[in-house]
């Protein structure tokens, strides 16, 4: 090439551009076929997928034979209460399957309004809002109301959908170590001045580990610091404080201290969806302008039913909530006992079972299912390796008789696997 004054130069020449039109070949594909292939090799059956079919409680059905289940979200039992299917189906009767608009414009029903006092009252604060999803009302919100000249520090083991929500405000994210107010603390110290607005995101029981953060210590940094803090309820919601109430009843502190209550309706309330919780300022913010809710439909009509008609029950029937505790300290008990690493679990109804290698935590369970145990692996990279682990969720319809058979099966079983050389899951293809 030759340029205006004569002299002569190189055109960088540009690399062919692969059209990246085929999933195939995305490297993201090809690297989830690589860790299938590995999964193959172990000999188990893929652990994703299976086909559950009937209302899962302390039992569920797989392949037309039931099995103990410690795999689903059902804490309270009342998803398939004949009371709550009855309220769903009375709504689809009333309003149809859809409320087919937002709310904003047309889709707003009575039950809505009815739900959403409800929940607020049994939190104890003004106003709350609900959404079509758990996981988009913790993106859309955290992704709106802070923005690129804001702070996010989130507790280092949040869901997803926390991060996500971080991702999309496109503010500063920084995640602190695990529970650790006085880290947060010091990071505050150090960085809060530089930013508008700093949110701090906590969760009222952990999904991976069943544990929970001293709520009232991070009230205190966060006043210390004038930030806001949010806490997102989804397992600690009706299953937390004697009655259910969540992780403020549990510590007894007034639910106004927190600045913004998240929770999801797909667990104990046997419905789906999600909401926020807090001052009518907040709630009224949302309504008008969360994307996430303005641009998406309303919460269908037996889903609100279902969710309204949840905490009727529990309202009713506040022992569901002690047997839970009292089923979740039973096999935390027992676990310890018979020498499991249950990590930092401590009354909450999620309990993990540690085996630190994704290929162990996969036979663990395997050899489960041939005892007609169903209980989920979590493997390499939903953890890291070390932490690979079996997660039971316990309900409040699990038997005594359930939970000594499943801890007795589980510690055989690991004591064999961890007789026998185990490669890394990593390592076998
Ligand atoms: N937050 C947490 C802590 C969760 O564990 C989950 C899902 N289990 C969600 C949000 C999303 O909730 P949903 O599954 O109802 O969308």
């Amino acid at each position: 090439d030759t340029s205006a004054n004569g002299t002569v130069v190189r055109t960088p020449r540009l690399s062919p551009v692969a059209p990246e039109d085929d999933v195939t070949q995305f490297t993201e594909y090809r690297r989830l076929k690589a860790t299938m292939r590995q999964m193959q090799l172990t000999g188990c059956p893929n652990p994703y997928f299976t086909v559950h079919d009937n209302t899962v409680g302390d039992t569920t059905m797989i392949d037309g034979k039931t099995y103990i289940s410690f795999a689903s979200y059902n804490y309270l039992g009342l998803s398939g209460h004949p009371e709550v299917s009855a309220a769903a189906s009375d709504a689809i009767r009333k309003y149809g399957t859809s409320v087919s608009a937002s709310r904003l414009v047309s889709g707003e029903k009575p039950i809505h309004g009815q739900l959403e006092r409800k929940i607020a009252q049994w939190l104890g604060v003004d106003a709350a809002i609900t959404m079509v999803g758990g996981h988009a009302t913790n993106e859309t919100t955290i992704g709106h109301i802070v923005g690129p000249e804001d702070l996010i520090l989130h507790d280092s083991l949040s869901h997803n959908s926390i991060v996500q929500g971080a991702l999309l405000s496109g503010a500063k994210r920084r995640p602190f170590p695990h529970n650790d107010y006085e880290a947060l603390d010091r990071m505050l110290q150090a960085l809060r001045h530089q930013y508008r607005r700093t949110l701090v995101v906590i969760e009222g029981v952990y999904s991976m580990d069943g544990d929970f953060a001293d709520v009232p210590k991070f009230i205190e940094v966060k006043k210390r610091h004038r930030c806001m803090l949010m806490v997102d309820e989804a397992h600690s919601f009706g299953t937390m404080g004697k009655t259910g109430h969540g992780i403020a009843e549990h510590f007894g502190f007034d639910a106004r201290e927190v600045d913004i209550w998240m929770g999801t309706l797909s667990k104990s309330a046997s419905s789906c969806g999600g909401y926020i919780a807090g001052s009518q300022a907040l709630v009224e913010l949302l309504r008008y302008t969360a994307p996430g809710f303005v641009f998406s439909v309303g919460m269908p009509p037996s889903q609100v039913a279902a969710a309204i008609a949840s905490l009727d029950v529990l309202e009713r029937e506040p022992e569901r909530v002690e047997r839970l505790r009292h089923n979740s300290n039973l096999f935390l008990r027992l676990a310890q006992e018979a020498g499991l690493d249950t990590g930092d679990s401590g009354g909450t109804p999620v309990v993990p079972v540690i085996t630190g290698n994704s290929l162990v935590a996969l036979r663990l369970s395997n050899r489960l299912k041939k005892d007609a145990i169903n209980v989920q692996p979590i493997l390499y990279p939903a953890v890291d390796e070390s932490a690979a682990r079996l997660r039971f969720f316990i309900t409040s319809e699990h038997s005594e008789e359930q939970i000594r058979f499943t801890v007795d099966r589980t510690q055989h079983h690991f004591h064999e696997l961890c007789e026998m050389p185990v490669p890394r899951l990593a390592e076998t293809g």
